[in-house]
């Protein structure tokens, strides 16, 4: 029974202003070439057995397709655009959006980029400074946008060669770029092309193979190859397994909705978001089969009796042994604690002090730089026949050659395992190396550098970029402009068990006291037990370091609590409610430590979250952490997107990275996190007294990175 051919055109829809969608049923015949085919699904009608092909074909009209093309400096400085026929909508947004989330990010590792409807594919020019950027719907597929891109940017490099030499801003301004006409040739260049590729047409049931088979033939032998049985049931056994894995997958990780974080309202941050979803969603799907994650940081399982005074500062330990959980009803405000006579704290007004890492001493570069030079030496003394020595090494040292990946690639191995061993996530030390290999690629090396250096000093940048906060993070203004409004300013702290949420939670109380306000701490860990008691603890020592006579009568810090057991968002939003009407400055959430894969602690926190909109949320991650770190912002994020009621789940936004006392200068974990959430590391915990807290000094973590 052959099939018959069915075209039937069910609806036109405007996709953009220069392409329709067609919506077709067929089976035969294939589409013309100017048409951009989509198969979508296959409807078999019950009835008379016909099957239908459903297609969604895009009509193209030749330079249409595209919505903008434009080559700027990287100084900023527009030198030419294009802008599709019947496109009024700027390029300035979406070329924006790419420049902040991808260029500046250090995530150039990848050519292409969406924003709204828009795919955007690019092209740097490191030798000329130069980006080239296409974008075009996409809902469109075009095949030859990267021939496109290529060609545009030899054109152009070829055409303007010298007036991009003198380089200089102000020359570039004043030079107008006539590339129009060069552009439309290269475009239909580039159409004709992937027409020329274009798939073959489908088939008729007659030419097909099927066709010619006869019924007998298709009946199975029993006894027959028993290999090709062998064979197919194995197929059959791995095209099983791949859809358990497939399904697995499935119900991990439930369709991701839509991350977006609501409180900043930037659209840089939609876009970023966007982007870490599918990475997340890459991952937790990935996730299943990985097998090798970094061994986990030696840390205690149970909590440990804790010493006080790692820095010297203080030297009691903290004793919970007789406050077994008495819990008052609501507000506690005891204040006679005892008073830790050999707590000595230095005061801690303003911002916070930064972190100090060693610096680094570039012996080992030198060492490194030599290792490339001698090679260099090597080669120009053989092929300069006796005018080695001196005259070989200097040609080795001045650049005169543009830098390619081949050179690259030996110091960013090395690069790459260097960052490892400094506690960077593989998976993104691997990135931010291609990231950068990206950036160098065709760039003419400075006079008197070597690949080595070139290449470490980008990363260098590129890892100082990272660190260096998106936006503004003043908690102390954010507290004062909250108090304006007469309402409290909250901040969630979440996290996996033992990391130091409550420390850390205490030691930020005591710099929120410091500087005047007062602090409500909500103990909603209503999970594990003693973890009330513990804050307890920390509310008593606080008032005792900061007694309301100094204070004019008024209680510092107060301690929200109601026992165990009960929901964590309801107590949160008591709280807040309390603090609101007890003119509290600051609600400090505790939660219940999780791990990532607990989804229904998880979906408890991302309802406690959701319903009571804190100011901040901070996750709070031991900078001990390798791969793990990874994982759990990945799984943390993921689960308060997935467990959000809402369509614009909110997600951490902020980090506090604890124990950066204990790793040396193994502080990868600072990168990893900043990387995967693209959030600031707000505080650094660097200890186990109060005034064990600080900011982070970005170049300092940075060197403490390249240090060898
Ligand atoms: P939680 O379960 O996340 O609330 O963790 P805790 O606040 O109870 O802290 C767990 C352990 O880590 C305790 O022994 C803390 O004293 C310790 N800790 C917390 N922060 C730091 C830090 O910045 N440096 C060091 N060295 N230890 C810390």
């Amino acid at each position: 029974m052959t099939l018959p051919v069915h075209v039937w055109i069910t609806s036109y829809t405007n996709v953009s202003a220069h392409a329709q969608t067609l919506t077709i049923l067929t089976s035969h015949p294939a589409p013309a070439s100017d048409v951009s085919q989509n198969c979508f699904a296959q409807v078999v009608e019950p009835t008379r057995g016909r099957v239908y092909f459903l297609f969604k074909y895009f009509w193209l009209r030749g330079d249409k397709m595209l919505d903008f093309f434009t080559i700027f400096s990287k100084g900023g400085i527009v030198l030419w655009c294009f802008q599709g026929t019947g496109v009024t909508e700027s390029f300035t947004g979406p070329v924006n959006a790419l420049i902040r989330s991808v260029i500046l990010q250090e995530r150039s590792g990848n050519k292409s980029f969406t924003h709204e409807a828009l795919n955007l594919k690019y092209k740097l020019d490191n030798e000329f400074e130069l980006i080239f950027v296409v974008g075009f719907q996409k809902i469109l597929t075009l095949t030859y946008v990267d021939k496109l891109i290529d060609d545009v940017q030899l054109h152009f490099r070829d055409r303007y060669k010298n007036e991009l030499e003198e380089k200089g801003a102000m020359k570039l301004l004043n030079h107008s770029f006539e590339f129009e006409g060069d552009f439309k040739m290269l475009l239909r260049e580039a159409e004709e092309s992937s027409k020329a590729r274009s798939p073959a047409p489908m088939r008729s049931f007659k030419e097909s193979e099927k066709s010619q088979k006869t019924v007998k033939s298709m009946i199975e032998t029993k006894g027959g190859d028993k290999e090709k049985e062998q064979g197919s049931k194995k197929s059959k056994n791995t095209k099983k397994e791949e859809l358990v894995k497939a399904d697995v997958g499935k119900s991990t990780s439930p369709a991701p909705k839509l991350v977006e974080n609501g409180t900043h309202g930037l659209t840089a941050e939609e876009l970023m978001q966007k982007r870490r979803e599918e990475f997340f969603r890459k991952r937790t799907a990935g996730a299943a089969e990985k097998v090798s994650k970094s061994p986990k940081p030696q840390k205690p399982k149970e909590k440990q009796m804790r010493v006080w005074g790692m820095s010297g500062s203080s030297t009691k330990d903290l004793d919970y042994s007789d406050k077994n959980g008495e819990s008052s009803n609501g507000c506690d405000q005891n204040q006679d604690a005892p008073v830790d006579p050999g707590m000595q704290l230095n005061p801690m007004k303003g911002d916070l002090q930064s972190v100090e890492c060693d610096s680094s001493d570039d012996e080992e570069e030198e060492e490194e730089e030599r290792v490339v030079v001698n090679a260099t030496v090597k080669t120009s003394s053989k092929k300069s026949g006796g005018f080695g020595g001196m005259f070989g090494m200097l040609k080795g040292l001045v650049g005169s050659k543009s830098l390619n990946l081949e050179d690259m690639e030996p110091v960013l191995e090395k690069l790459r395992d260097h960052l490892i061993a400094k506690n960077v996530a593989a998976e993104i030390a691997s990135q931010l190396c291609d990231s950068v290999a990206k950036k160098l690629e065709g760039k003419v090396m400075g006079t008197f550098t070597t690949v080595a250096s070139t290449v470490k000093q980008a990363l260098q940048e590129s890892l100082v970029q990272i660190l260096q906060p998106k936006r503004r993070v003043d908690i102390l203004r954010d507290v004062m402009e909250a108090q304006s409004q007469r309402r409290p300013f909250v901040v969630t702290f979440c996290g996996v068990n033992g990391v130091g949420k409550s420390t850390n939670l205490a030691k930020i109380s005591f710099w929120l006291i410091e500087n005047g306000f007062t602090v409500l701490i909500a103990a909603c860990d209503t999970f594990r037990a003693g973890a009330v008691e513990q804050l307890r603890t920390h509310q008593r020592r606080l008032n005792s370091l900061h007694p309301p006579e100094k204070h004019g009568g008024r209680v510092m810090v107060q301690l929200y609590e109601k026992g165990y057991g009960k929901d964590a968002a309801g107590i949160a939003m008591e709280a807040i409610a309390y603090a609101r009407n007890q003119a509290f400055d600051v609600v400090l959430v505790d939660t219940a430590g999780r791990m990532q894969d607990n989804a229904p602690l998880m979906t408890a926190l991302a309802k406690l979250i959701a319903v009571n909109m804190p100011d901040l949320v901070l996750f709070v991650g031991e900078a001990l952490v390798g791969n793990e770190a990874v994982d759990q912002l990945v799984k943390f994020n993921q689960a308060l997107a997935d467990h959000s009621m809402s369509d614009k789940p909110r997600l951490i936004d902020g980090i506090v990275l604890t124990k950066f006392d204990t790793i040396d200068d193994k502080v990868g974990a600072a990168i990893s996190m900043t990387y995967i959430t693209g959030q600031p590391i707000v505080f650094v915990g660097t200890g186990q007294t109060y005034n064990d807290l600080r900011s982070l000094n970005a170049r300092a973590v940075v060197s403490a990175l390249m240090k060898a």
